[in-house]
């Protein structure tokens, strides 16, 4: 087999891994702010159910004070029917306190209801925090795999760097750069196998003779439609070449 043709050969496939190791790398930082994301939901969920046992609370806190406000209007009405002349003043201040008492019993209500509410809010505030784990468990679980992945994808971009270094001083010298031109030219393609008289990547027809000899893998042919150097994919040294 030609030895620039096996060299280009695994250039192609080192060039081809380098770029989707890349465009994985890249997609790294955004992946992973997108795990952060993943948790807004559920801490939002949980500030919420917080906010509405603290505003629960506060209210409760008003009503109480009002509550203990009349009361000491109600003493002070007490006080002054101590000190009334008629009964028609007597009566007004009954009815007053009768009207305290009232509001008292009415503000009594809503606590209750508030306090009612209030539990419901404790379990609300116990489901979020429990989501809140699973999900930051999750993201963990999923932050340790693509950090564990990364990692490989940078190591083993470091190695098929190291080896295209070696590739290109071995390759001729008048070949590199023609690989490179097709290669920017041709989308990351500057290789491609040829079968049944066709080029793999551009599919179009080589002449039955030009085939014959692309078969034998010993020169450097290139597909004239796509300027793509041809090989022969069935007759390499060993059959994980491309691999
Ligand atoms: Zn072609």
């Amino acid at each position: 087999m030609n030895h620039d043709l096996k060299q280009l050969i695994r250039l192609q496939t080192i060039d081809l891994a380098i770029q989707e190791l890349r465009t994985r790398i890249d997609k790294f930082p955004g992946i992973s702010k997108a795990l952060d994301e993943k948790l807004r939901s559920a801490q939002a969920a949980l500030e919420s159910a917080k906010e509405k046992a603290k505003s629960n609370q506060s209210t409760r806190k008003k009503l109480e004070s009002e509550i203990s406000s009349i009361e000491t209007k109600i003493s002070k009405y007490r006080d002054q029917m101590m000190a009334v002349k008629t009964n028609d003043e007597y009566r007004a201040l009954q009815h007053e306190i009768e009207h305290a008492q009232n509001a008292i019993r009415r503000i009594e209500d809503e606590v209750l209801n508030l306090m009612m509410d209030a539990e419901s809010s404790q379990v609300d505030i116990k489901a979020a925090e429990a989501r809140l784990k699973e999900d930051q468990r999750k993201v963990d679980q999923e932050r340790t795999q693509l950090i564990e992945q990364n990692q490989r994808d940078l190591s083993a971009l470091e190695s098929y760097l190291k080896e295209r270094k070696g590739l290109e001083i071995s390759i001729s010298s008048d070949l590199l750069p023609r690989y490179e031109r097709v290669r920017k030219a041709r989308g990351g393609i500057a290789v491609a196998a040829a079968r049944n008289e066709v080029c793999e990547i551009c599919q179009v027809r080589i002449r039955p003779q030009v085939f014959q000899e692309i078969r034998r893998n010993d020169q450097i042919i290139a597909c004239d439609a796509c300027q793509r150097i041809l090989y022969n994919p069935e007759n390499l040294d060993h059959p994980f070449e491309v691999a």
